[in-house]
């Protein structure tokens, strides 16, 4: 049996709507993309909900609300994708690095408040596997140090903290519909804020600071006129890739659901071993399972994490690593002091790996994969 990391969920309601975009002559952001914001606002209940081509995108427009200078500094946790750190770097500021809760890969609260000093200007809590972070601790800390709050929700749509929906605690959220997140487009990202001036500068910076969007130019009630009022960017997302999010939208409770279902079987099979460590989600918390951590009890185990990734490979069985810490990358090390200073990141790096949750995968491809990992975990037992 061959199992990919991740598939999709296409069906003919894409196809449907992706040929509408085609078919009506305007592919670019347009009719579709306005269409698409407004269902993510309906779903979510999340403010000025603004598509852009990615969450990358997305960070960097949330980050440029806030007019950084060279020296400033914006907290985010060691643990999490590129783009993170990369957006604040784009900003010309430094991201600083701290460690996450070693039972739920979430940043950890003391180690962020630490990192704070008279430079900090923002934190960005990332929602690692679709779990929200300790967004009342986060934002209390925030607001008396007067930090910005971004949330990094690549992961998720939709996560709930204490019934509130992830994107909402914090100041502006950032959704990511890259290929294999809880929706996709393609490529694809959402800037949501409850601040209405920011989300007005987010709207025209995303398409080279031009102060009416290119359809309403083009449109009857339009007229050529437009100023340009900053240096804006290209991050305009386009209604294909619109086109898909709207028909994933129809269907993200469906998706959601199956992955909780996957995600079920997989704690009941892994959580009462003494092979792995569970993967907490906190009980105010539900997770929309972007990701499965697994993580091996390495006392009880005799196998590296290299090696159970390259034997369930064998298998037909792909995984991943989420994340690479940060500041083992040759770039990124600059920022940080010293390595001594992420016992958990380091903890959860040497072992953990993503096994594959999506709505398309079936029962028999779920038993699978469980039996695989038992069985490996049996055989390589101390
Ligand atoms: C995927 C991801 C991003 C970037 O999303 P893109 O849409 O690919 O730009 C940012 N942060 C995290 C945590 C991610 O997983």
């Amino acid at each position: 049996m061959q199992i990919p990391f991740h598939r999709p969920y296409f069906d003919s309601d894409e196809i449907t709507e992706v040929t509408e975009a085609i078919e009506s002559g305007w592919v670019t952001m347009g009719y579709k993309t306005l269409d698409f914001e407004k269902s993510f606002g309906d779903y979510t209940g999340l403010s000025n909900p603004i598509a852009v081509n990615s969450c990358t995108a997305a960070l960097h427009l949330a980050l440029r609300m806030l007019d950084l200078s060279p020296g400033d500094e914006v907290i985010i946790p060691a643990m999490t994708f590129a783009a993170t750190a990369e957006a604040v770097c784009y900003e010309g500021a430094m991201p600083v690095f701290a460690d996450v809760d070693r039972d739920t890969h979430l940043i950890d609260v003391e180690s962020f408040e630490k990192k704070i000093t008279s430079s900090t200007k923002a934190v960005i809590p990332v929602h690692y596997g679709g779990q929200t972070c300790d967004m009342d601790s986060i934002v209390d800390i925030a607001r008396k140090n007067n930090l910005t709050v971004i949330e990094d929700a690549a992961h998720a749509l939709p996560s709930y903290y204490k019934g509130r929906i992830a994107g909402s605690p914090g100041d502006i959220g950032c959704f990511s519909f890259y290929a294999t997140k809880t929706i996709s487009t393609g490529e694809g990202g959402m800037v949501v804020t409850g601040n209405d001036e920011w989300a007005e500068r987010i709207r025209r910076l995303r398409l080279h600071g031009i102060s009416r969007d290119a359809w309403k130019r083009y449109s009857s009630e339009g007229t050529w006129q437009y100023d340009v009022t900053e240096v804006g960017f290209k991050y305009n997302t386009t209604d294909i890739n619109s086109a898909l999010g709207l028909a994933q939208l129809r269907k993200i409770d469906f998706m959601n659901q199956r992955r909780e279902e996957i995600a079920g079987k997989y704690n009941a099979a892994f959580c009462e071993s003494d092979f792995f460590h569970p993967y907490m989600v906190l009980p105010h918390n539900s997770s929309s399972w972007h990701l499965y951590p697994l993580r091996l009890n390495t006392d009880a185990l005799d196998i590296t994490r290299n090696s159970f990734i390259d034997e369930l490979s064998e298998r037909g069985i792909s995984t991943g690593v989420h994340y690479i810490p940060l500041y083992r990358f040759s770039y990124y090390s600059r920022f940080a002091e010293s390595v001594d200073l992420y016992k958990n990141t380091e903890w959860i790096f040497e072992r953990q790996l993503s096994l594959p949750v999506y709505p398309s995968m079936s029962d028999e491809e779920t038993a699978y994969v469980i039996n695989a990992v038992m069985d490996i975990a049996e055989k390589n037992k101390r």
